[in-house]
């Protein structure tokens, strides 16, 4: 019979492979028996987390509820609330999981989950649960996931400042889905006078021209917007309206105010909790090299 960790390396292994992340294994009498890379009879949407896919292809086309008797979860992480309601459904008996939710909270772009194994607990007292097995191995690829992310991040900044020193005004944009850039400011570029056109408009303009199935607004969701200049109050309508995931801005409004023209201070961080939008946010990357472009230009 195997050990937990063996199964554990597993999971952790389909963790590296996985768009996100994360990866889960069911084992039943020392069998793998779903896995989180399946892509066989799952449905992929955004909510098929790494345990969600494992149990339903362990499932097999079978129901749910008491599906799993008998069986393990590994999963590289404490399962979310979502993932917790499959498992007690499914009636597996034992979960065993490496990182904890507050470490896999550190992942840069992650949306802050809680424990909920008290609880479980209480609902199914029989329930064998095991953390922190191989926890340094989990995290490790959660750290590593974190630098791509951050890399990339550094790179599409630079691409929207190269942008902004070539426009009439200091600024630039760009949207980027699945590491590609589908829109820009200098697409179709109006490099005038003009007065509503903004570098965040046009680049979520032609982004959303570029998206075939786009029919109606809030189709940019895994998009990410990547700014020179913290975006003004018009551009940040926009940017609900049309449902980006994620901004990445360089310089601040208030930068914009000092050594360009005047701003109006309004966050974007403020709108986005006022909105109760779970936009992520990444600010002042490369703030400095934005700050050069808008000193070059100067005053308005
Ligand atoms: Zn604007």
């Amino acid at each position: 019979m195997h050990s937990d960790e063996y199964f554990m390396s597993i999971a952790i292994d389909l963790s590296k492979r996985s768009k996100y992340p994360y990866g889960a294994i069911v084992v039943k009498n020392g069998k793998i028996i779903g896995r989180s890379d399946s892509i066989t009879n799952v449905s992929k949407t955004i909510y098929s987390h790494a345990q969600l896919i494992a149990i339903e292809d362990a499932l097999c086309g079978n129901d749910l509820m008491d599906g799993l008797v008998g069986c393990t979860l590994y999963s590289s992480c404490e399962p979310c609330l979502m993932a917790m309601e499959a498992i007690l459904y499914s009636g597996i008996n034992k979960l065993i999981y490496g990182i904890n939710i507050e470490a896999s909270n550190l992942y840069y772009n992650h949306i802050e989950d809680f424990s909920i194994l008290d609880i479980v607990k209480k609902i199914n007292p029989h329930m064998n649960i095991i953390g922190g097995v191989l926890e340094q191995k989990a995290m490790e690829v959660i750290s590593d996931y974190n630098k791509k992310i951050i890399e990339s991040d550094e790179k599409f900044i630079d691409i929207a400042i190269d942008i902004s020193k070539k426009s009439f005004y200091p600024f630039g944009a760009i949207v980027v889905r699945d590491e590609k850039i589908i829109g820009r400011s200098d697409d179709n570029v109006p490099s005038k006078n003009t007065v509503f056109q903004h570098a965040e408009l046009i680049a979520i303009d032609a982004a959303v021209s570029n998206i075939k199935d786009s029919i109606s607004r809030g189709n940019l969701h895994e998009c990410t917007l990547y700014t020179s200049c913290e975006p003004c109050m018009m551009c940040q309508e926009a940017i609900l309206a049309e449902g980006i995931s994620r901004i990445v801005y360089a310089a601040t409004i208030e930068d914009s105010n000092q050594y360009f023209c005047k701003e109006y201070p309004v966050s974007v961080k403020e709108i986005i909790n006022r909105s109760n939008s779970q936009i992520k946010l990444v600010e002042k990357l490369h703030r400095d090299k934005a700050i050069v472009v808008l000193k070059e230009h100067g005053p308005l």
